[in-house]
């Protein structure tokens, strides 16, 4: 019997944790990246106890990677206290940590022991279509690849997504200025900070030894000039909210804001045709402002839900299209509940003055970490398990679907 072939578009967080689940459970998985490697760039994301969850479910070691949080402390640009959210609380409520981790240090984790040559890089995908004996694949360069199931995992701007009629992304009128920077000495290791004001919001997150995640949130709109001196800009929008926030402003330079602005995004998960064998994961299907720091997270989540829909299949590819398609049309009913309320959440405006942040501050601290307790736990699909063993026979498929290839035309 053989393998159900999986082409998956896109070698980011989601599309190796995606490869890497189906390969453990006995799929012939193969990864299309556009990028000429594998180093990946970026600066930190943040994994939640779910996320941890299911990179412990994938196998991954995570160590030692990036920094271990036990507090979010939010402030206002005054210095006025409003709430902390007790990270060890939720830790301890949903039993996984919950880290910084730089997005390269996850990219290696989720590739140590991950077969190389499943991964194709410089492949960008121009187009995807279903065909009636699968799906195919059409790349930049001419060739092409078939499969019978596609996931496309190709993030924000998504080819897959735009060939199967989802609706582009809509920018939300806000925009992230955010890098990694090295700080000697960070005050405290393990304390996110987070703060507030009228006209934007910052964030300095440590991400693992002398590592700083910052980031600045600013107006953004398609017309948006970039400024000669972007440095100017931030340092005066944001000078003077805190010690810290002043050492981080000092040793920031116009090249370190060279990436940036990331503009804010968000689009709903598209309905595919009933007997389409594609589906969306991570950032392709729901795209979604970063104030709740749930990108990778949600890939993470993904990845366990569409392995469980996928688990109900007759192994190999006798299975027949309805059934792989019903699996596929299940596993994102399934997360769109939760993605379209997550994805209203994060949109909503983070900025206000300092006469509505007042009413904000007598929020104790013990309703705000179980009001974000209840909420990671609600988005977490806690029902879904998936096996955490492998077993010898998903060990045995593996090996011999690794000495396959996928069929590629020119
Ligand atoms: C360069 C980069 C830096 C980032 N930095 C941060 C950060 O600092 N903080 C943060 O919270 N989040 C960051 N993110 C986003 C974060 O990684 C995602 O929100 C989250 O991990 C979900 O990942 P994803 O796999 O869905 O998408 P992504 O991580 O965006 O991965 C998508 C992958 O698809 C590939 N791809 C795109 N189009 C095609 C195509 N047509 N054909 C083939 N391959 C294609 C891309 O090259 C990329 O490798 C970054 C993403 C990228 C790509």
């Amino acid at each position: 019997m053989k393998a159900l072939r999986v082409l998956v578009v896109g070698a980011g967080v989601g599309g190796i944790s995606i490869a890497r689940g189906l390969l453990r459970d006995g799929y012939d998985v193969t990864v299309f990246e556009r990028r000429p490697d594998m180093r990946p760039g970026g600066g930190a994301v943040t994994i939640w106890p779910s996320g941890s969850m299911v990179l412990e479910q994938l196998g991954v070691d995570m160590d030692g990677a990036g920094q271990l949080l036990s507090t979010v402390r939010i402030a206002t640009s005054t210095g006025r206290p409003l709430v902390n959210i007790a990270v060890d609380t939720i830790v301890d409520r949903l039993g996984g940590p919950v880290r910084m981790v730089p997005r390269r240090v996850l990219l290696d984790r989720l590739l140590e022991g991950f077969p190389a040559e499943r991964i194709r890089c410089n492949s960008a995908v121009a187009a995807v279509l279903d065909t009636p004996a699968g799906v195919r694949v059409e790349f930049e360069d001419g060739s092409c690849a078939e499969g019978d199931l596609l996931i496309g995992a190709d993030g924000l701007h998504s080819a897959v997504r735009r060939t199967v009629g989802g609706e582009p992304a809509k920018p939300t009128g806000w925009c992230s200025w955010q890098g990694l920077c090295t700080l000697e000495h960070i005050p405290e290791s393990k304390v996110a900070v987070q703060i507030i004001g009228e006209h934007g919001n910052l964030g300095l997150w440590p991400a693992g030894g002398s590592d700083l995640q910052w980031w600045f949130d600013l107006r953004w709109s398609p017309d948006f000039v970039r400024p000669e001196h972007p440095i100017e800009a931030i340092r005066s929008s944001f000078a003077g909210w805190s010690e810290l926030v002043d050492h981080v402003l000092a040793t920031l330079t116009d090249d370190d804001l060279a990436a940036s602005p990331f503009p804010h995004f968000r689009h709903p998960i598209p309905r595919l045709p009933r007997l389409s064998a594609m589906t969306l994961l991570g950032d392709a299907a729901h795209a979604m402002p970063p104030a709740l720091a749930q990108g990778a997270n949600q890939a993470l989540l993904d990845t366990m839900v569409l392995r469980e829909a996928l688990s109900g299949l007759r192994q190999g590819r006798d299975c027949g299209n309805g059934e792989l398609a019903s699996a596929l049309r299940w596993y994102e009913k399934t997360r769109r509940r939760r993605l379209t309320v997550l994805s209203w959440v994060t949109s909503r405006q983070i900025s206000q003055s300092q006469s509505v942040l007042k009413w904000v501050a007598l929020i104790s601290d013990s309703f705000g970490t179980w009001t974000m307790t209840a909420f990671l736990r609600w988005l977490s699909h806690r029902r879904i398990s998936v096996s955490k063993v492998d077993s010898p026979l998903v060990g045995a498929i593996t090996a011999a679907v690794q000495s396959s290839a996928v069929k590629i035309m020119v």
